[in-house]
This record gives C-alpha cells, structure tokens and sequence, in this order.
C-alpha cells in the first residue's frame, strides 16, 4: 500500500489555490467598469503603489508576466548586442531569455553545491570587461548570497538584478527581503508561483530613471504625459486591468501563503532531520518554500520510489541546465560541473503548498523515510 492514496492539493486546482471572494470580486469590478485595459483604469497603478509598498522600494512597475518584469530590467539596464549578464543555468528559461531578445550574451556561472544558488566567487571569475549586469535568482525562495554578489557588482560597476519569481517575501539570513539589495528585483504572477493572477508580472526599484525606462520600455516606448511620440523602443508588457485587479486580491493573501508554507516547511524538516543522506536546505530561516529541495544520493531512483507512495517529486528540478538547451550553442558540456550534478544526480524537489495539512506532511515525510529504508 502506498503511503497515500489520494493525490495532494496541487496549483492546478482550486483546493491548491487562494483564489476565492475577493478574486471574483476583484475581476466583477473590472468587467463592470468597461475598462480592461490598465493604461486607463486604476487596477494595475493600484497594484503597482501596493507591490512598492509591501517592498518598502520607491517604485513597482507591473506586467504581463515574469519574463517580461526581467525584459524591462534588462532593457532599462541598457543591455544590448555584446554586453554580457552574468547568471545562474538552474533557474526558469524567463530569466535568460530578455538577455538574448536584447542581443545579449548569457555568460553562466555555476551554483552553490548546498542550495543551487549561484557561487559568488564564480560569478567573481566570470566577470569580463563586457560584463554589464549579475542575474541572481533565489532558487526555489532559499536566498542568493546577494549580499556578497552586491559588494561585487559595486567593486565592477554592475547592476544587479534579482530574479524572485520562486522567493515571495523570502528574506535572507539578516532579515533582510529578498527583491531590496538589487538595483531591480522581478516577481512572477504565473500560475505556479506562490500567488498567480494566471500570468503576470511586477519589477521593484528605488532607481527613478530605472523605474521610468521600465515603464516606457513596458508600453512602447510611450510617454503618455507627452503626446504620441517614441523617444526610446518598447514593446507592449502592460498588465490587463483584470490581471491586475486579481494580483491586488492575491498580494493580500502572499504573507499568510508564506507563513503557512514556512511553518509546513519546518515540520517536514524536524520529521527528517535525523535521516542519514537526506540533505534539508542549509538556511530554512526566511526561505520562502516555493518548492522542498532536498539533496539525496540518486534523484531518479528516489523520484520513482516516491511516485510509487504516492507523492510526486521532481529529479533535478531540469532536465538539463539552461546552457544544454538546443537554443544555446557554444556552452560545453561540463562548463557548471556543481549545476549538473544537482540536475543528474543530487537534486530532488517536492512540490509545496499552502493547502499542505499536518496531515499531508506527516504522509510525505513517511514516504521520504520508506524510500530512505528500501
Ligand atoms: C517563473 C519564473 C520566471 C518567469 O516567470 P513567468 O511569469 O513564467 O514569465 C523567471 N524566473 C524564475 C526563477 C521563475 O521561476
């Protein structure tokens, strides 16, 4: 007999979701308003002041999802043909593609054996005098060194940018947000993110001229305080009005999704702190759980002996690091030998949620240690 019988709550229903009254609410405004489009509606400003303040940051731009949050902070950080951003291959394909749509080159850096994390000292030796921008991205919500990534990018002249599309509210070791020791941080609004409107984005920064370049570069290169000219190029990013309307409901909610995922989080590792050759996150403090990662000694082995109690995991979060994708050419195999043994061998990810009872927990805890014994 598996351990469970019944799957658990997942983001692709609405049990797995916070989506309720104040959403429906939220979208019925909208529809009743007649006006969709956030460029003449109040929804997405409102969504804009309310992010900036969560974040305690000068300025938050909305989009249309987190790749899109990333392209307004690679185009307001002028990246273009030649100049090389710095990042991490274990991490969504939306953090590098704005690199390449504005003719950048990705230069990867390998990760942090414990966590997947980008190594600063490799993004350190990366550094060429091409370099324009460090992309770090706190991976499954366990934080980036970003401190010690900030004093390298200010000792070479680098913007950084923080992708917290998976770090909701994550903070780091000393407290501090994840998203408020970058120039630019990026969140993401898709469905599997902590909380979703579908699809959709926001960028933070304390930089006006950065916050302003974003917002042009997220409506095509059009001040509207001006008249109908285009200074600089853009593309269309604005969020929908009904997007919008839905991200305000769901930002109430984001503290409470993390407090629950945390304290969820915390009892899955007190119930197997003491398994021998199961790895918990080295910083579970302010992690924000988008994700369980755990290090193990043969993924695919541990993937399938899960899937046969009952509860899914994935090996390797990827298939294969970024730079291995037919996109890309020119990246040799072995470039991040610490990113492919998490991939191929070491990394193994549970899915996390709210809707996680003491009960479910107790369940895939007792999965993990028949896997452990078998
Ligand atoms: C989801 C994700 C993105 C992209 O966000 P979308 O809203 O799907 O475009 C970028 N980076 C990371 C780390 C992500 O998890």
């Amino acid at each position: 007999m598996p351990v469970r019988d019944t799957p658990l709550p997942t983001v692709l229903e609405p049990g797995g979701r916070t989506i309720g009254a104040e959403e429906r609410a939220a979208v019925l405004r909208v529809l009743d308003s007649g006006v969709l489009c956030s460029t003449f509606g109040g929804e997405g400003r409102a969504l804009e002041e309310e992010m900036a303040q969560l974040y305690g940051r000068q300025a938050a731009v909305a989009c249309s999802s987190g790749t899109a949050a990333l392209h307004l902070a690679v185009a307001a950080a002028r990246i273009g043909p030649g100049d090389e951003v710095i990042t991490t291959p274990i991490s969504d394909f939306g953090t590098v593609g704005p690199v390449l749509a504005q003719g950048g080159r990705v230069v990867f850096a390998d990760v942090r054996a414990e966590d997947g994390n980008l190594d600063p000292e490799a993004v350190e030796a990366a550094i060429t005098p091409r370099t324009r921008a460090v992309i770090a991205v706190h991976l499954f919500g366990g934080a980036a060194d970003t401190a010690r990534l900030r004093q390298i990018c200010d000792a070479h002249g680098l913007l950084l940018i923080e992708d917290c599309a998976q770090a909701w509210l994550g903070e780091d070791g000393d407290g501090r947000l994840l998203g408020t020791t970058g120039d630019i941080a990026c969140f993401s609004l898709q469905q599997y993110k902590h909380i979703t409107a579908g699809d959709g984005g926001l960028a933070i920064t304390d930089d006006p001229e950065l916050a302003r370049r974003m917002r042009l570069f997220a409506d095509k290169g059009w001040d509207r305080t001006e008249g109908r000219i285009h200074r600089e190029p853009g593309l269309n990013y604005r969020i929908t009005e009904l997007a919008a309307a839905v991200a305000r409901a769901q930002l109430g909610k984001v503290a409470e999704v993390v407090r629950v995922r945390r304290e969820r989080a915390e009892q899955l590792a007190a119930a197997l702190a003491d398994l021998d050759g199961v790895t918990l996150p080295p910083r579970p403090d302010g992690h924000a759980w988008w994700l369980f990662p755990l290090l193990v000694d043969d993924n695919a082995r541990w993937a399938k002996g899960l899937a046969a109690e009952g509860v899914p995991a994935m090996p390797g979060y990827l298939e294969r690091p970024l730079y291995a994708n037919p996109v890309f050419s020119g990246y040799p195999d072995g470039l991040c030998p610490q990113a492919e043994r998490l991939i191929d061998r070491t990394l193994l990810v549970l899915p996390w949620n709210e809707a996680y009872t003491p009960d479910d927990v107790a369940d895939i805890a007792e999965a993990i240690r028949r896997v452990h014994a078998a």
